[in-house]
């Protein structure tokens, strides 16, 4: 086996698994709470559109492939985005999107820059193609923009950025983006990940529409696992120049999103007002989780996203697991290098004072 696995692709050795929040089954079967809160994966606590969960139950034809090219489900994207169908790739989620991207850009002789906290899955990607990490320092938590262009070199492909960044929930604005484009040869490839933008309200937030006419090197990655509440399904798109998504269709799988996944978002995409209800709440109940957090005497780092991560006079994987056996799942952020945070996603009223009550409980 040591000979087998010495011949691995460089990066893979030193890589770390991807650590999922625990599953609401395991809690129940480990713990056995009276009742279990999930706010570690940043779900939306109202589920899918009710529309998207109601084509689910009439799920048929299980038998054939689905549509390998997402015809339908681009045809709506593009509308939905003011762009055409060329410029759109359906992902297995949009992890899916970002591992494609590497695969196409990075190999042993190059790098990749990302910010220091930002989303692990850029990580795993550049690892496992062997390329090279480069780091740049946060500030204040957030992605130091002003910086990445000096953190470039010649080996540099793909410059990753998070925006809101999870697990911070910090964001870069639109000016502070462009004056980073306009320092970057556009032979790199920027990727822009949008998971969370719905959830925004800064004013001066990225114009998205905006950034895709005028750059050509720049691939922005949204996802229906977040706001659109369909995250086991596994779907997610980039949008980008029309010949870097040609080079993206080249290289993945033929059938990599599913029927249930394309019809689902196909009804969601539809669905503005199930996102508008979705948004407020989140807003209401951000502002009241951090106002609460606050008043405990808890740091946190303001949010534009669906989350928010705080510390404060505890030890942040003793707390995860005494909430756990309360029944109430957050997420430790130690693999961010935040080991005195913890990761707590926004829920519904009910579920956040659950919370509360049972984080009063335990610190007490
Ligand atoms: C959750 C998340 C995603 C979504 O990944 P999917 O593969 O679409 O489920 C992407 N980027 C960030 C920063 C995230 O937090």
């Amino acid at each position: 086996m040591n000979k087998l696995l010495d011949n691995i692709n460089k990066g893979i050795a030193e890589l770390h698994p991807y650590e999922p929040g625990r599953s609401i089954d395991e809690v129940v079967a480990e713990y056995k709470p009276d009742k279990v809160v999930k706010l570690a994966s940043n779900e939306n606590p109202l589920g899918p559109s009710p529309k998207a969960a109601k084509i689910l139950s009439q799920a048929n034809n299980l038998h054939l492939y689905p549509d390998g090219d997402s015809k339908k489900l681009k045809a709506l994207i593009a509308r939905h985005e003011l762009l055409t169908e060329k410029n759109i790739i359906v992902g297995n989620g949009s992890n899916e999107v970002l591992e494609l991207a590497a695969r196409a850009f990075l190999n042993k002789d190059t790098s990749a820059v990302m910010s220091k906290h930002a989303f692990a899955v850029y990580k795993i990607v550049t690892q496992s193609c062997g390329s090279k990490i480069i780091e740049v320092p946060a500030k204040n938590w957030k992605h130091a923009l002003d910086d990445f262009p000096e953190f470039i070199d010649e080996s540099t492909r793909i410059c990753f950025v998070a925006n809101p960044n999870n697990p911070t929930g910090t964001y870069n604005s639109h000016e502070e983006f462009e004056s980073m484009m306009s320092k970057i040869s556009s032979s790199v490839l920027v990727i822009l990940d949008l998971a969370y933008f719905e959830y925004v309200d800064a004013e001066d937030y990225v114009n998205a529409n905006a950034l895709m006419s005028k750059y050509s090197n720049l691939l922005i990655t949204k996802t229906f696992s977040k706001i659109q509440g369909l995250a086991s399904l596994r779907i997610g798109y980039g949008l980008a120049h029309p010949d870097l998504i040609a080079v993206l269709n080249k290289i993945r799988q033929p059938f990599n999103s599913n029927s249930l996944a394309q019809h689902a978002a196909c009804e969601a995409i539809l669905d503005e007002d199930h996102i508008k209800k979705s948004v407020e709440l989140n807003s209401y109940q951000r502002d009241f989780l951090y106002q609460q957090l606050t008043d405990m005497g808890m740091e946190c780092i303001p949010s534009q996203g669906n989350f928010i991560s705080f510390k404060g006079n505890f030890d942040a994987k003793d707390l995860f697991t005494s909430l756990m056996k309360q029944g109430v799942i957050v997420r430790p952020i130690a693999l961010y290098d935040m080991p005195e945070y913890i990761r707590v996603t926004v829920g519904t009223k009910d579920e956040n004072e659950y919370f509360l009550e049972k984080l009063k409980e335990v610190l007490s």
